[in-house]
């Protein structure tokens, strides 16, 4: 049996993972901590904003956006992953997750408008069920709705700015609800704490829920709430449905629920597919022979072990997850395998700061990092996600379709070899 390890536990390392363990490879995923999903807003964004971000133009068509982009900017890793593998790990982690509407690698991708937490308004490819009301359409009319408890959703500050916004006319009422989240006793929660509040056996919050809401709706409205209806997805499903009106969640700042969602499902999956998932276990280096890493050095339980590997996926991610540095001089490095670095020259966009966000790692068509040359720096070690370098994934709206489209070409690479 061939032994493969993943390094990372977010997006793409945990599809990875998936991938290769369903495909019959004995998959280690060794992880520092859980990823950067509870940071997302629980969609697939593939690319938002037509030239990446210059105009602040909405990308309706992502197809034929793809190709536009890809050809003017030939240092992005979507030059290297294609659309054709975007669409194969978008399809994949769809048809996982039952949360998800099932994606067929042939369909067109077309982005939709989402409201966010202030009222503003952002382009995504791939939603999730809770939040297929959520799309708004020009004279669409909504109900948004707050919690009295609720910090991180500022009602009347999301309401104003949504009637404002230039991408989309919208007719917009508000009603803030007083829900007795943990027994009333809690006067800020979070998200995590309320979507709990709603996953307990005992209806009777839900039930508050849903009588305070259908006093207030009227016919052909919408209801938006923030997404907070359960951890689990089967929460949402039941209190839409017993409320019988469209209702979309509407994603707030971290902990999100909408990823957290997405990383539980993961994860399961993971495990249900004998991944054999080592949190707290940090990669600190590599034993290699040549172009061959032989071996990981992995911090667990407070000492190194060397673990023999066949292949390796460096899901690491980038500045945020620790898997790139800069230290106190302006040095960057990235930190595991010590593998060279680029930031791509964009015209107009000089700005130090931004470069310095870009920097990564370049890689070829099977995702091995390469070096100043194209030249593959080892053949057994391929790289997926927030690691390339060349992207600024939240400005462009491009972070899970690069760590899906990339998890794809990984796993064809290694499929192939
Ligand atoms: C504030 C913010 C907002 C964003 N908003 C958007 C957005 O709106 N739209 C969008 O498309 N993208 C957005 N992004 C980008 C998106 O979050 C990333 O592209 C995506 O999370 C990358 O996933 P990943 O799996 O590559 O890496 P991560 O999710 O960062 O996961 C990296 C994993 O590697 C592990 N790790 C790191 N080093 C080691 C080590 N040495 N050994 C073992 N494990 C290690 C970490 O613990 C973690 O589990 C945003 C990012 C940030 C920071």
């Amino acid at each position: 049996m061939n032994r493969t390890a993943v390094i990372g536990a977010g997006i793409a390392g945990l599809s990875t993972a998936l991938m290769l363990s369903e495909a019959g490879y004995a998959v280690t995923l060794f992880s520092r901590g859980i990823g950067g999903l509870l940071q997302s807003n629980g969609t697939i964004d593939v690319l938002g904003w037509e030239n990446g971000r210059a105009d602040k133009t909405p990308v309706t068509g992502v197809d034929s956006a793809f190709a536009r982009f890809t050809a003017e900017n030939p240092h992005h890793p979507y030059a290297q992953i294609g659309l054709e593998n975007v669409k194969r790990g978008i399809a994949h982690i769809t048809q996982k997750l039952d949360f998800f509407p099932s994606y067929r690698e042939e369909e067109k991708l077309c982005n939709v408008l989402l409201p966010t937490a202030v009222g503003s308004v952002r382009p995504t490819a791939v939603l999730p069920e809770s939040m297929r009301h959520s799309v708004l359409k020009d004279g669409g009319e909504y109900l948004l709705a707050g919690f009295d408890r609720l910090k991180d959703f500022p009602l009347e500050l999301a309401a104003d700015n949504l009637r404002r916004n230039p991408l989309v006319r919208v007719k917009v009422r508000t009603k803030l609800l007083d829900l007795p989240i943990r027994g009333g006793i809690e006067r800020d929660a979070n998200a995590t704490v309320h979507a709990r509040a709603f996953d307990s056996p005992d209806s009777a919050l839900r039930e508050e829920l849903c009588r305070q809401l259908r006093g207030e709706i009227r016919p052909g409205e919408t209801v938006l709430v923030p997404a907070v209806l359960g951890l689990r997805p089967q929460t949402f499903r039941t209190i839409s449905g017993e409320l019988a009106v469209p209702v979309g969640e509407i994603p707030l700042p971290p902990p999100s629920v909408g990823g957290r969602r997405i990383s539980d499902a993961l994860l399961g999956a993971c495990r249900e597919n004998r991944v054999d998932i080592r949190l707290n276990s940090t990669v600190v280096g590599a034993v290699a022979q040549g172009k061959r890493i032989l071996a990981l050095k992995v911090r667990q339980a407070g000492r190194v072990a060397q673990i023999p590997v066949q292949t390796v996926t460096d899901a690491a991610g980038r500045y945020e997850s620790g898997s790139i540095v800069r230290d106190s001089y302006g040095k960057i490095k990235e930190s595991i395998f010590g593998l060279p670095l680029f930031s791509p020259d964009i015209p107009g966009r000089d700005f130090a700061a931004e470069k310095i966000y870009r920097t990564g790692v370049a890689v070829n068509r099977d995702m091995n990092p390469v070096d100043e040359f194209g030249k593959p720096v080892f053949t057994n070690l391929f790289c997926a996600g927030d690691i390339l370098g060349g992207s600024l994934p939240w400005d462009e709206k491009s972070g899970e379709g690069i760590a899906l489209g990339s998890a794809a070409a990984v796993f064809a690479a290694i499929e192939g070899k």
